[in-house]
């Protein structure tokens, strides 16, 4: 391995990944792995070419179906890809970091493993704090129940001093069709989720009476920016944040990201469903 390492310094960037992918043809997949991984870890500069190459090759190979996925290659790789394309490159961002936080959003996002709002609104690390469930739901100020959400929103806000909070829905929202698919007469099956979700009811309540006209899925759409609404009401329950929208420190967001057409509607807590941005 440190041969084939050695070889792979002394030519240019990408035809050195191309050489070594035809030499380790043959070699095992935890070989190929090990060899890339190594090289990302001596040489820095190629990180971001290796962990391409690490990612493609783990691909094909699953495809292939020869080896099954490995979450603790997958972790590994995606840290160092992390740490040498980000850490390492930006020093005086994670120096400041390390000092504290100020961040200027706290951010309500859905669970869902396609929403994740660093990603799809760009948010660097120290810029958002964020507090993901399911359904991107806040539920109302009770000191009895919901303490985790509670304790995040009371940081935030008294301590971090965010200047926004912006919770985003978004489309094919397994835990809006959830909340809509509960049976009239309220009995539910699941330990946990129903009971979660129903802190939304009166979004379902709103959708059911207004728009029974349209089809399921179409409902289910209206109620994913209507539970946003209810978060968005349910955030004025909390002291804290109603004395800081009062005093105008502090504004409070609606939004849904559409992830089938690549769109992202926002809007302020006026209610007003006619978005102020559309992307
Ligand atoms: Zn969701």
């Amino acid at each position: 391995m440190a041969r084939a390492i050695k070889k792979c310094m002394m030519l240019c960037c990408t035809s050195k990944i191309a050489t070594q992918k035809e030499d380790m043809a043959a070699e095992s997949y935890e070989e190929t792995i090990a060899t890339l991984t190594r090289l990302l870890q001596e040489k820095a500069e190629l990180g971001g070419v290796a962990a391409a190459k690490i990612k493609e090759l783990t691909a094909e190979l699953e495809a292939a179906g020869s080896k099954p996925f490995n979450p603790d290659e997958r972790i590994r790789s995606g840290f160092i890809h992390f740490k040498t394309e980000k850490f390492e490159k930006n020093p005086d961002l994670y120096g400041e970091l390390a000092k504290g936080q100020s961040p200027k959003f706290m951010v309500f996002a859905c669970s869902d493993s396609r929403v994740c709002p660093s990603h799809i609104l760009d948010f660097q690390p120290g810029e958002a704090f964020v507090v993901r469930n399911i359904a991107n739901m806040v539920p109302p100020y009770d000191k009895t129940k919901y303490s985790g959400a509670g304790a995040a929103i009371e940081y935030a806000v008294l301590h971090l001093k965010v200047e926004n909070i912006v919770v985003i829905g978004h489309s094919c929202c397994g835990g809006i069709k959830g909340l809509m698919s509960i049976p009239d007469d309220g009995t539910t099956a699941s330990d946990f989720i129903e009971q979660w979700v129903q802190i939304c009811n009166p979004a379902r309540s709103k959708v059911k009476a207004e728009t029974s006209s349209l089809s399921f899925s179409e409902q289910c759409t209206n109620c994913e920016k209507e539970a946003v609404n209810v978060s968005l009401g349910n955030l004025l329950t909390y002291p804290f944040v109603r004395d800081a929208v009062v005093n105008k420190t502090l504004a409070l967001k609606g939004a849904h990201y559409n992830f089938v057409n690549g769109t992202f509607e926002l809007w302020d807590l006026n209610f007003n469903l006619l978005p102020s941005v559309s992307i």
